[in-house]
Formats: C-alpha cells, structure tokens, sequence
C-alpha cells in the first residue's frame, strides 16, 4: 500500500529570506511547518559579502550569516527543513499535496516563497568576479561605487532605472546595449539623456570582465564594426532580466505577464490556502527586508485561513 504523505500546517516552498521569515512566525504560532528548499538555505543573497541595508546591523553583514540566523531563530520555535525540490502542488478539496523530489506532503496551507533568479550574460569573467564588482542589484550594491566609472548592460527599464538609480553615487556610467534603441519607456529614456553621467555604447556587446582581484576592465565589441573596447570600471551591473522560479506552479495560481504571482495586499494568490511572498510576487521591491515584510504577512494570513 502507499505511504500516506505526512501532513503539516504550513509547507512554505523555498528558504530565502521570505520563507525564512514565514517559518519564523508560523513555527511561533505553534503552527507544525515545512520548509522545503532544493538548495542552500538563505536564498539569492548567501554568495553576498555585504548587506547594508537591512535593519539593525550598524556594520555590514554577510548574506550567509543574516540568513544563518534566520533559519536558526525558525528552527529553534520548531521549523522543519527538508532540502528537496517542489515540483507540483495538488488541490485536493480544502487540502495542498506539495509534490517534491522527496515524496509528498500535505498541507492545509502553502506559502510560496521561491524567489527569483537574476539572469546572467554568460561572459568570461562575470562568475568569477561576481560580488568583486559584477552585481545584479543597483540598489543593494550602488554605494560601493561612490566617485568610480561603472557600466550597466542592458538596455529594458531596469537597465535604465539602474543606470539612473548610480547616478548618486558612480562618477560615470556607461550603459552597454547591443541594439541602436532602448526598449525601456520614454520617460525613462529622456531621463537617461538629460544625465549628464550616462553615456550609452550602442549596438554594443560585453565580450569579457577582468580585474585583480575586483574588476577593472570591461572589453565591448560593437557587433556592427566588430571593433572591440576595453573601458576602465570598477563595476558591471548587469540587467539583462529576470527569472521567477515558477516553473512548478503553471496552471496552479495565476501569475501576471512576468511570470510573478498574483496576489493582494494580504499575500493571497488566486487559490484560497495559497499565499505567496518575496521576490516571487507581483511588485515585489526584490529587497531583503520586503521580503521577509511579505513572509511575516503570508504566515499571519495562513494561520487566518487555517483557524478559519
Ligand atoms: C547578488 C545579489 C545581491 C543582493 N544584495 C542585496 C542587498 O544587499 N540587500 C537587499 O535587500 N537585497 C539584496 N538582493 C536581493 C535579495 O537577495 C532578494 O530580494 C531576496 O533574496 C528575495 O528573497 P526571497 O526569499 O523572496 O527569494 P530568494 O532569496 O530567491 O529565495 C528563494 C529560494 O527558493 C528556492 N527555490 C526555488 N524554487 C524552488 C523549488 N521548486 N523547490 C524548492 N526550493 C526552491 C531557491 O533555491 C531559493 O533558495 C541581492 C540579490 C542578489 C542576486
């Protein structure tokens, strides 16, 4: 006969910084609770040397140990952790089956917290030197460029916004966009060229990234002349797009032309029982504290919904 699948709660999908904060509340509220993660518990930001910006450390801290403590503040109010991928869920009357690569459980509330995945270039240099000078976030790495020449690749809105968010720190940024037109709006783009900081290499491409041991140089190659540049900066952001790890939910809750989830201002998806929070939902501000704001909020309405 099958092994009935082990019920819980909550399962919350995913141990960065949302789940871990949902983990923290539902755990708190005696609430039995899952979190399955298929990979390191932390999330995006554990390969992150320093987090500035989130509230109570006065000197930085590593994204490794912010999230350490996070998970184990969870575990010590009695989270559960199961390193195991969520490939489906199951609407079985008022119950979820999460499906993973470890069997099934079953939960009377889900939380989805599976991020999002910065795309990457794919260039020599860029793995080698991310977190020494190649990010993916203006706004988490912006003021470790004070007074130095950065360059932005990309040329969508967040490209531009990026470029135009730098402005307040680098002393000169160069966007690198392989076509001779931005796809970001107008409003965006005329901002862009009333900045007297932005210049922007058309029809241009990152061919690779250097330094020793942070980068110092970019090499461009114009994809028209197929003339290659070498430019001097101290950092490549890189905004060429973004992934919400939502393979596992198609068809499940609805999701809007991005591909984040839907929800309302209690983290609800379209499917009662189901909340979802941090990077993986619509408008998310893909910053630390929000999402762990979006956790706290997602556990509360579980623990709602489950009391009914
Ligand atoms: C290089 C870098 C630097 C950053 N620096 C900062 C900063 O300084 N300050 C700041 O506020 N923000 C920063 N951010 C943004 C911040 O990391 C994110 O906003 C935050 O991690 C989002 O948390 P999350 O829990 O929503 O998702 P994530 O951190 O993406 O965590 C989601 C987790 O879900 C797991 N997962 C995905 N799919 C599945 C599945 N099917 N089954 C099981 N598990 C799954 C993933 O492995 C991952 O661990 C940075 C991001 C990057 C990439």
């Amino acid at each position: 006969m099958a092994k009935s699948p082990k019920k819980y709660d909550v399962v919350i999908v995913g141990g960065g910084p949302a789940g871990l904060s949902a983990g923290i509340y539902t755990a708190r509220a005696r609430l039995s609770s899952l979190l399955v993660e298929r990979g390191a518990v932390g999330g995006q930001i554990i390969n992150t040397e320093w987090v500035e910006n989130y509230p109570g450390f006065t000197e930085s801290i590593s994204g490794i140990d912010l999230t350490e403590a996070m998970h184990k503040q969870a575990t010590k109010f009695g989270l559960e952790t199961l390193v195991a991928e969520v490939t489906g869920i199951k609407i079985v009357g008022k119950q979820k089956v999460v499906q993973t690569s470890q069997g099934d459980f079953t939960a009377k509330a889900v939380i989805i917290a599976s991020g999002s995945e910065r795309q990457k270039l794919g260039v020599p240099g860029e793995a080698v030197f991310t977190g020494k000078g190649v990010s993916y976030c203006a706004t988490c790495d912006g003021p470790f460029f004070r007074d130095k020449a950065v360059a932005v690749v990309g040329g969508g809105n967040a490209a531009i916004t990026e470029a135009i968010e730098l402005t307040k720190f680098a002393s000169k940024i160069t966007v690198i966009h392989r076509r001779d037109e931005l796809r970001a709006t107008k409003i965006l783009q005329e901002k862009a060229f009333a900045e007297k900081k932005i210049e922007i290499l058309w029809d241009s491409v990152v061919e690779e990234i250097a330094g020793d041991p942070f980068v110092n140089k970019v090499t461009v190659m114009n994809v028209k002349t197929k003339k290659k540049t070498d430019l001097e900066v101290a950092g490549v952001f890189m905004s060429v797009g973004f992934k919400p790890n939502t393979g596992y939910l198609k068809g499940i809750v609805k999701l809007d032309d991005i591909g984040t989830v839907i929800i309302n201002e209690k983290m609800e998806t379209s499917v009662p029982g189901i909340f979802a929070a941090g990077d993986i939902r619509s408008s998310s501000i893909r910053q630390i504290i929000a999402a762990a704001g979006d956790g706290a909020v997602a556990a509360i309405g579980a623990e709602k919904y489950i009391k009914g």
